[in-house]
């Protein structure tokens, strides 16, 4: 008998789930992580007492109840609600796509002017069926917004044409004839209060957890210690490419210390002309309404993904679904390997997805068990 009955490639939200949830059944579970801490991309670290979003900023919002009951059973959440603001050449337009961005852009006053304006727009466009995200775009809310807060921001962001990208994108955002200004439709939302640390913590509190420990530098001896991988890393790299490589984006972080106490008077601001080579500069403080003397704020600069780079984002579109689709081939003969989380089902998960989906595996495999 192993001494595992789950190996768990990845300290990140799917796999401490995964783990909190086997261990609680009576599984015997090791996680490991190739980075020196637990939490994934949701990791906090805390500098001058500000718990700063390490990998970008992360704001919970979920529909789903049983998912927001289940991680509140590990965090008290603060009430926040996400408004950030867009930056473009100085002027500065609310989002999500609302009545305060249109007023502000157009001077209209009703929703019946604003969605008169976007219709003249649209027509004018002769986008009838959008088959890309431009298209998609400019069908949603007309061109004078495409150009001015999407174009820039997602051509630096995906390193690539607006029209060479998938419209579900744009569709993440909502886009609302009333004054709104919650970047998130979901009912229920929120900061785990302290940060995700004390989240991630809990789970895996009685779990063994090895850091620093890649799986591909001791691919076998690891698999040998547990009946079972689960594994939350790339799936083309667990399968070393052999249909070749997925594409991703990538991100550099730059953090910095500022010695004022409110530098920019809001958590996320979105610079959206393509010249400013980030996408967007966190205040972390207001995440928690923090009222420390100094602040800390980080700038996130999208960037080409080689093998090797961290992997942020999966690009979704047509060519890399279809080469997902062969690696998932492979995937579902496996015995006694489960992909999960963002980078193995490859796809462009929030919080709450990942959640949802790790919970769903827990409960395929301990009842087919
Ligand atoms: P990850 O957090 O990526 O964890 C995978 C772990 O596996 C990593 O720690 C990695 O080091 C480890 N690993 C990989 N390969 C190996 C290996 N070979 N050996 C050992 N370990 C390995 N979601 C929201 O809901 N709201 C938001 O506001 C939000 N903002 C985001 C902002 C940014 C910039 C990014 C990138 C993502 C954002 N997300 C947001 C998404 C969120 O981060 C993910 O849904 C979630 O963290 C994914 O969890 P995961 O466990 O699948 O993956
Ligand atoms: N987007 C944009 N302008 C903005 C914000 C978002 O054009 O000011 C587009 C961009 O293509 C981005 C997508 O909407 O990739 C999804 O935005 P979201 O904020 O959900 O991105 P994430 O937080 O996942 O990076």
């Amino acid at each position: 008998m192993k001494k595992y009955d789950y190996l768990i490639v990845g300290a990140g939200l799917f796999g401490a789930t995964f783990a909190y949830e086997a261990n609680k059944k009576g599984k015997r579970c090791l996680v490991i992580d190739k980075r020196n801490h637990i939490g994934g991309n949701i990791y906090c670290k805390k500098i001058e007492n500000i718990n700063v979003h390490q990998y970008g900023a992360h704001i919970f919002h979920t529909n789903n109840k049983k998912v927001w009951d289940y991680v509140n059973s590990f965090a008290e959440f603060n009430g926040y609600i996400n408004s950030p603001i867009a930056s473009y050449k100085g002027e500065i337009y609310n989002l999500p796509f609302n009545m305060n961005t249109f007023n502000k852009l157009w001077g209209v006053i009703t929703p019946e002017e604003a969605k008169a304006k976007i219709e003249e727009q649209r027509k004018a466009s002769g986008i009838i069926e959008p088959k890309n995200l431009e298209e998609q775009a400019i069908s949603l809310v007309g061109t004078d917004i495409y150009t001015k807060l999407i174009k820039g921001y997602t051509e630096k962001q995906w390193g690539r044409s607006a029209t060479e990208l998938p419209s579900f994108i744009i569709k993440r955002l909502p886009v609302r004839f009333t004054y709104d200004n919650n970047y998130f439709n979901d009912r229920y939302q929120g900061i785990p209060e302290g940060g995700y640390n004390i989240i991630i913590e809990k789970m895996l509190e009685e779990i063994d957890v090895k850091l620093s420990t890649d799986f591909f530098e001791n691919r076998e001896k690891l698999s040998n210690l547990a009946e079972k991988i689960i594994f939350t890393g790339m799936i083309d790299e667990f399968y070393n490419y052999e249909f070749g490589s997925l594409e991703y984006r990538s991100l550099k972080f730059e953090h910095e210390i500022l010695e004022c106490d409110n530098y920019q008077g809001v958590a996320v601001i979105n610079y959206t002309e393509r010249d400013i080579p980030y996408t967007r500069v966190i205040e972390h403080k207001h995440f928690e309404y923090g009222t420390q003397n100094k602040t800390v704020i980080t700038k996130e600069y999208p960037i080409d993904w080689k093998i090797g780079d961290e992997p942020y984002y999966p690009v979704n579109d047509e060519k890399n679904n279809k080469l997902f689709e062969k690696y998932k081939e492979l995937a579902s003969k496996e015995k006694s390997v489960v992909f999960g989380g963002r980078l193995g089902d490859y796809k462009y998960y929030d919080m709450h997805q990942v959640i949802e989906a790790a919970l769903k595996t827990v409960n395929i495999l301990l009842e087919s068990n």
